[in-house]
């Protein structure tokens, strides 16, 4: 924002006229000072207020330079300037010796036409600066939180309405900072409902996973229930029609577990049927799709299977055979299985194959009944 085309004073030479140049740079002051208050309700962080306000600030006055000072605690922080020459930026003054300090704790303006004659000025801080005059106004009179400065390099004394359009900045300055802090904590509690929003939405996410996941799966052997293998299957199953490849579907029955609960219990049962559950897994590939049908039945869908059936068999039969021989259970583990093969080209279902399988399953076991009958 650029002031100086229509900066101040004008002179006109009547015998008003130092009456008609004060009122009429008021008059003008009051228009940059619109401009000002329009600039400081657009500003959205303190940054940008201190640009708006060390420009104005020396625009307003006329001055050589204009500080922008804020209360830390007990100390004057020189948080930014705007001067012909370098002042305190980034500098700290306890308020006691400073005259930003003392602006605030009088809460109100202090104007030195020459500084080198007033004690409240701490001499070695202002040697190395241009400064010879200063006014200086509190940002908010009630409770101030900061201040402006104001300085001359040459003995000036700022009028009354200059020191009044400065303490106008210096209020407007206190309501755009007010503003931003509402602004700023506004947005963080947007931030922070928003963030407890996207928590929500995981938590619900990760317990909506975790309930489509029971709902998939076996609680006894943590394989997939027939509703989980209907989903994976079924989608396998058709990619492997579309890619033209023969897969199997193997349906396994634990032989005599009725028998083995009566004798040893169910939870020794249930091992039989948790280890049933591992030897399938272990066997067959991670993308075969193993699931408990339920009870002591299981289904395989092997997918891009170019082994023979019987081979199909003969490798879970000597994991089975292995697993008898060494580890050491009181039951023999047993299984009746069927292998129902989906050669390219034959469309057949899931549901099909199931059945087709299960069917296999069940010739095999009665021809186990009748031999050991026989
Ligand atoms: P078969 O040799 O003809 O397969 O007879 P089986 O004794 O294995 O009995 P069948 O397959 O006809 O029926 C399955 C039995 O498995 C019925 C039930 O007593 C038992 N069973 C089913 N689910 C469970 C389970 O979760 N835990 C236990 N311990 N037993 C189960
Ligand atoms: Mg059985």
């Amino acid at each position: 924002m650029n002031f100086q085309s229509s900066a101040l004073p004008v002179i006109i030479s009547d015998s008003n006229s130092v009456n008609v140049k004060a009122e009429i740079s008021y008059v003008q002051g009051m228009e940059h000072l619109i401009e000002v208050i329009q600039a400081l309700s657009l500003a959205r962080t303190l940054e940008q207020i201190m640009e708006i306000v060390r420009k104005s600030a020396r625009e307003l006055t006329g001055a050589d330079g204009a500080s922008f000072v804020l209360r830390d605690g007990d100390q004057c922080y020189y948080a930014d300037e705007d001067a012909i020459a370098p002042l305190w930026k980034g500098q700290r003054f306890p308020m006691s010796i400073c005259i930003g300090g003392h602006t605030m704790r009088n809460h109100q303006p202090v104007v030195i036409s020459d500084i080198y004659g007033d004690e409240r000025i701490p001499f070695a801080a202002y040697q190395p600066t241009f400064v010879k005059s200063l006014a200086m106004v509190p940002i908010r009179t009630s409770n101030p939180i900061g201040a402006i400065g104001t300085y001359w390099a040459t003995l000036h004394q700022p009028t009354g309405e200059k020191v009044k359009l400065l303490q106008a900045l210096a209020d407007t300055t206190a309501v755009a900072m007010e503003n931003v802090q509402i602004y700023n904590e506004l947005e963080q509690r947007v931030r922070n409902r928003t963030s407890a929003l996207e928590k929500e939405i995981e938590d619900q996410q990760k317990v909506e996973a975790e309930v489509r996941r029971l709902s998939l799966t076996d609680q006894l052997t943590g394989l997939y229930n027939r509703r989980g293998f209907f989903l994976f299957a079924d989608e396998q199953l058709k990619l492997a029609h579309q890619l033209q490849k023969s897969c199997c579907l193997l349906f396994v029955d634990i032989d005599g577990l009725k028998q083995i609960n009566d004798t040893f219990g169910h939870e020794v049962g249930d091992r039989v049927i948790t280890d049933a559950a591992e030897l399938l897994s272990q066997t067959y590939r991670d993308s075969d799709i193993v699931a408990r049908w339920g009870g002591d039945e299981f289904v395989v869908l092997i997918s891009k299977c170019s082994d023979y059936t019987n081979a199909i068999t003969l490798r879970l039969q000597t994991n089975v055979d292995f697993f008898n021989q060494n580890r050491g259970r009181s039951y023999h583990l047993s299984m009746s299985i069927g292998v129902q093969q989906c050669l390219i080209n034959e469309d057949a279902s899931l549901e099909k194959l199931v059945l087709q399988a299960d069917e296999l399953m069940y010739q095999q076991k009665r021809s186990k009944r009748s031999s050991s009958i026989c």
